[in-house]
């Protein structure tokens, strides 16, 4: 991990010089971990950019030696409270201009910042000046690297083990919650440190509900069930989703099926270094328009994950950013009209300069069970 913690480091103070200040208050936790491997849940960690670069990583004491084990590498100063201490220390080291990331701060963070510099800066010396930056962070964690792309396949390698475990399982009758419970379960023992996200099962018309969270409704004789789950290792998070069916389908369900699996397949065969979000989007929200199932597409095609479910890049409609090669994002279009069904299917990949590796090869191909 310090290998790769000391380039991030390196990296992210490079990006702050270029955003025009001498040094990144960075508060997200998930970026805090991303650049010193601390996992955590109290800490703020200063970059600085000038001769020589500094990191410090504040937390409080319950941290002392986890933060010392996992943050080796970075500067640990333990501290009652971590983000006042690291503002007395911009001010003790002469920072002129300090950057944040409005996206991650709050209104009160900011302003117990503003009241930390004042109380700490001398009555005649001049403070530091809070400016507020791009996700600067958010940029880096875009394209993974080797160690990631590493954690990130065997992440969706024990969601898809699942699946094919749940396909043994599912039957009428049985509620979406001990659906649900029997996958964590079994992530839990296959080694998860958590999910990604609340399991979503949704099965007959909740299937209908683009985020059905479990409930306590029975599995129908005859309905969709969609599954939208992932799991958490070593930090990094999977996302896939499938939809089967139980019992015989109506022609309208299978239809709808057929379109919904060739968007996502027209979205998957668009991914490659060099195109476009919206690009992306579109490949795979025209089928569905051809199809006249669009207007029950009422999402976008897809996010990056990584140490969050959902990062950067969007795969929305009219998205002008480009993918770039070692970005992990989600293809994931899906139809819901209400009142009757919904479904989706689901894959993360790994975008690459000639196309994408697929990281969940579960069949997609049509499951009546
Ligand atoms: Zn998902
Ligand atoms: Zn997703």
């Amino acid at each position: 991990m310090q290998m790769s913690t000391s380039l991030r480091k390196k990296r992210a103070a490079e990006a702050a010089k270029a955003a025009g200040v001498d040094a990144l208050l960075v508060t997200h936790l998930p970026d805090v971990r991303y650049l010193s491997g601390f996992t955590g849940s109290s800490a703020a960690l200063i970059l600085t950019n000038g001769a020589p670069r500094r990191a410090v990583l504040f937390t409080d004491g319950r941290y002392t030696a986890q933060a010392r084990a996992e943050a080796a590498g970075t500067r640990v100063v333990i501290a009652p409270k971590p983000l006042q201490a690291a503002c007395e220390w911009i001010v003790k080291h002469r920072v002129k201009r300090c950057g944040f990331e409005a996206a991650q701060t709050t209104v009160a963070s900011l302003s117990a910042m503003r009241k930390a510099v004042a109380g700490a800066s001398k009555p005649k010396s001049s403070k530091p000046k809070f400016v507020a930056v791009k996700p600067l962070v958010a940029r880096l964690r875009e394209i993974k690297d080797a160690e990631e792309i590493q954690r990130m396949r065997a992440a969706a390698a024990m969601g898809c083990m699942l699946f094919d475990r749940m396909l043994d399982l599912l039957q009428p009758g049985m509620t979406e919650m001990t659906v649900a419970a029997e996958l964590e379960f079994a992530a839990r023992r296959a080694g998860a440190e958590g999910m990604s996200f609340q399991t979503i099962v949704a099965s007959g018309i909740r299937s209908s509900m683009p985020h059905g969270h479990a409930s306590s409704a029975k599995l129908p004789h005859r309905g969709f069930v969609t599954l939208d789950f992932g799991v958490v290792l070593e930090g990094y998070c999977s996302d896939m989703t499938r939809t089967v069916h139980l019992g015989l389908a109506t022609a309208p369900e299978r239809q709808a099926y057929d379109a919904v699996l060739e968007a996502q397949e027209a979205g998957v065969a668009a991914v490659r270094a060099g195109v476009s979000a919206g690009d992306v989007d579109e490949a795979a929200r025209s089928v569905l328009r051809r199809a006249r199932l669009d207007k029950w597409f009422t999402h976008s095609t897809g996010h990056g994950v990584g140490l969050e479910i959902h990062e950067a890049p969007r795969l929305a409609a009219k998205a002008t950013q480009l993918l770039e090669a070692g970005m992990v994002v989600t293809i994931e279009p899906g139809i819901y009209m209400p009142g009757k069904f919904g479904l989706r299917i689901e894959d993360t990949l790994v975008v690459t300069r000639t196309g994408c590796e697929i990281l969940t090869p579960s069949t997609k191909a049509w499951i009546e069970l």
